[in-house]
């Protein structure tokens, strides 16, 4: 009989979905911290610029409020959201709004076969990545990254080992306390790993905020479309909503069977909702579908209740260029001035990478003498939750596990209340100066 402690006995796959990961620690440092401002009601709150919550902005929570008033004004609406199971590909009405809203905003030509909904987009990468990703009856496909760092959330979602590839990227430092990845492009075309299933990018990016340009989708594009593979692009926090894209040019490419798009109600600050849509050509859908049945049956639907007249009426759109992108941008400026004015006044070596939208600032520190981990930890008991930035860099070669810049970065969110934005990158300042070292790039 087995004793108390190892009845528990995961096999492999178990283990790769109950084992550690940077997306389990980061989730749960954001919501104990936010359970605890919740419940706090005397000292400092701790200094949340760790994980990725969207802000509370007055107005669009205020037209939500709206929302939510009228569904549960109308006869019989608020039960059916709250008393039905929808179908497992999501609402028939609001996948057929979905297809009509893209097709309008990027003249593209989907119907409502082209939509899936799934139970936030981090699921449908859980899917996507499992289905095409992993051992074949020949060999083993993978997903590509054409840069990293990239989302964490990416980093342990193949069930299969050794399923994702990267490339490393090209760095370049812009002056005073900037600095801009861009992609190796002759890696990539000059050294086609082969056995890609698809190419994987977010827009903008998470957690450089780097924003992908057009031309460089289009390039990535072709790359998929020579290498019959599919190239996902990851739409959380870009185009068309919340489209916290600080560029006017940036746009979707034209639609195309090699693309997977995914979009989330998540940063437009409905996270709780657990609603993502993927729109890719009806094959995927279809596999998209039949794995949300098998892992939930259904999606939640009251994303897709609370936004779809919203969606249709163009409320949508005016809040993200009236509110949303004004607010982050606004914010993105202001914490930029801020890390260079404390940065600079104790002389301390340090990069942000130059933002192109999202809600994240990417600071690089070459002549840290302790790794972004320890660097972690040490904030945190100081009350200033941030994430160590080698989280980020996945699936790179082996002759890269000792590239330092991995280990000298740190992704920090300006969503916070202001004050806490503040008492963080100040800390922060502190700390590094502490533990600074020679430069060692
Ligand atoms: N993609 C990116 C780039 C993200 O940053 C996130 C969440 O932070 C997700 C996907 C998943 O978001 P959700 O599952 O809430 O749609």
């Amino acid at each position: 009989m087995r004793s108390e402690n190892d009845l528990l006995q995961p096999t492999q796959i178990g283990q790769n979905l109950s084992g550690p990961s940077g997306i389990l620690d980061l989730m749960q440092d954001l919501g104990d911290a936010l359970a605890q401002a919740r419940e706090q009601t005397s000292g400092e709150a701790i200094a949340m610029l760790g994980g990725g919550n969207p802000a509370h902005i007055p107005d669009v929570e205020a037209a939500f409020r709206k929302r939510w008033l009228e569904i549960a004004d109308e006869p019989g609406a608020l039960e059916h959201l709250l008393g039905d199971y929808d179908p497992p590909a999501g609402k028939h009405r609001f996948r057929e709004t979905i297809a009509t809203y893209l097709n309008e905003q990027f003249d593209w030509d989907l119907t409502a076969h082209h939509v899936a909904i799934t139970s936030g987009s981090q699921a449908a990468y859980f899917s996507l990545f499992n289905i095409l990703a992993g051992e074949l009856d020949q060999g083993k496909a993978r997903i590509a990254f054409p840069l990293v760092p990239e989302y964490i959330g990416y980093a342990d979602q193949a069930l299969s080992n050794e399923a994702l590839f990267a490339w490393a990227p090209k760095i370049t430092r812009d002056g005073t306390g900037r600095f801009h990845y861009s992609i190796d492009w002759e890696q990539i075309e000059g050294h086609w790993p082969g056995n890609i299933a698809a190419l994987c990018l977010s827009r903008p990016t998470n957690p450089t905020a780097r924003c992908a340009q057009n031309e460089e989708i289009k390039r990535l594009l072709k790359i998929a479309e020579e290498n019959d593979c599919y190239l996902m692009l990851d739409n959380a926090y870009g185009l068309p909503f919340p489209g916290v894209v600080f560029s006017e040019k940036a746009s979707l490419p034209q639609w195309n069977r090699n693309l997977i798009c995914s979009f989330s109600l998540s940063k437009l600050g409905l996270p709780t909702t657990r609603t993502g849509i993927i729109v890719a050509e009806p094959q995927v859908i279809s596999a998209v579908i039949a794995a949300n049945a098998r892992i939930g049956l259904a999606n939640g639907s009251i994303g897709q209740g609370l936004i779809e007249p919203m969606l249709r009426s163009g409320q949508v759109d005016r809040l993200c260029s009236n509110v949303i992108r004004p607010y982050y941008h606004e914010r993105c400026q202001q914490a930029l001035q801020f890390i260079d004015h404390i940065f600079q006044s104790q002389q301390i070596d340090y990069a942000v990478h130059i933002p192109g939208g999202a809600f994240f600032l990417w600071l690089w520190l070459p002549n840290l003498a302790i790794s972004d981990q320890e660097l972690y930890e040490i904030l945190k008991s100081k009350g200033v939750l941030v994430v160590p930035g080698h989280h980020f860099f996945f699936g790179l070669p082996p002759n890269l596990s000792d590239w330092r810049h991995r280990q000298q970065c740190l992704r920090l969110s300006y969503c916070a209340p202001w004050e806490q934005v503040q008492r963080g990158i100040t800390i922060i300042a502190e700390s590094v100066r502490k533990f600074s070292g020679a430069s060692t790039t």
